[in-house]
């Protein structure tokens, strides 16, 4: 079967990160869905792996390691999607423990803003929501003021209280393009531009975000993903193929209130388009045939 055709979802988050499903939930549910390859991105963390990639295998899928880190390019925050990876290297472990380090001092500052507003509690109700406890996130505290009764729903929280000018937003500075594109190479991955069309970059600055990843070794983007309109896989499209950019396709799902994709429920490849998954064949465990 054509590569093209391919059913694969590389990028999903689990309770290891911001995610609601475990990953052994995950695998079934997208084994369901009829995704055949499967990858675990977890936010800044591959502690999840293991159990990713026996649940995958346990359901039917095939599966290539994962993992979705947070960069800051141009003062904005960027995800560089790792797939494929060695993801026991010990330089990528140290990474990406070093970008997950300062998660909770940030998550007290902002809690600090919020309580500013009349909103008190939100550090320990986020908390509560938490899987692991290296990986608080702007998702948790979401859920949290949504449970409050604050917002009626995560996005309006995002859109009122946790995106730059609102007072739950608390700049922080990731990981370094080149640091993050090199742990991932470096343990023998393909480093991958997440959702390209959710930065608020000028031309300009995506050209230099594209060839300063490239300089450093990235070779990917995502070009269908839970994150893009249709107007945005045809503008991605014709940037991958201007860059030669191998293509990647995943649903970014979290949970199933929240995700307006289930795993695996996306168009396929353009097939103008190289799939990621064409250089990765090597890197791929096979799920055992039945
Ligand atoms: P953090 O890494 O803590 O800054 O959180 C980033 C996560 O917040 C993303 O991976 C998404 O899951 C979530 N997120 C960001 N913006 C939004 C939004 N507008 N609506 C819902 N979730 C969002
Ligand atoms: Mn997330
Ligand atoms: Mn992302
Ligand atoms: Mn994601």
């Amino acid at each position: 079967m054509s590569h093209h055709l391919t059913n694969a979802d590389l990028h999903s988050h689990s309770t290891v990160s911001d995610g609601t499903l475990a990953p052994e939930d995950i695998a079934a549910l997208a084994a369901d869905s009829g995704v055949e390859l499967w990858a675990l991105t977890d936010h800044d963390e591959v502690g999840g792996q293991a159990r990713a990639r026996q649940a995958a295998h346990a359901a039917g899928l095939d599966y290539l390691t994962g993992c979705e880190i947070s960069v800051t390019f141009a003062g904005e925050t960027v995800h560089i999607v790792g797939l494929g990876f060695d993801d026991t290297d010990p330089a990528l472990v140290r990474g990406l423990a070093a970008t997950r380090a300062g998660r909770l001092e940030r998550a007290r500052e902002m809690a600090a803003g919020l309580a500013q507003v009349g909103i008190h509690g939100a550090y320990e109700g986020a908390l509560r929501y938490v899987g692991n406890p290296e990986l608080v996130s702007r998702t948790h505290f979401a859920r949290y003021l949504v449970e409050a009764g604050v917002c009626p729903d995560t996005h309006s929280v995002f859109r009122r209280y946790l995106t730059p000018g609102h007072p739950g937003y608390v700049p922080f500075r990731w990981a370094r393009l080149g640091d993050a594109v090199g742990w991932i190479t470096g343990a023998g991955g393909i480093a991958v531009i997440a959702h390209p069309a959710r930065y608020r970059f000028t031309p300009t600055e995506e050209y230099a975000l594209i060839t300063e990843f490239m300089a450093h070794g990235g070779r990917g983007m995502e070009v269908v993903t839970g994150s893009h309109g249709a107007a945005d896989v045809v503008k991605y499209t014709d940037t991958a193929r201007e860059f030669g950019l191998l293509a990647s396709r995943g649903s970014d799902f979290h949970s199933p209130a929240e995700s307006r994709v289930l795993p695996g429920a996306l168009p396929d490849l353009p097939g103008s388009l190289t799939p990621v998954w064409t250089a990765l064949q090597e890197r791929i465990t096979r799920a055992p045939a039945r």
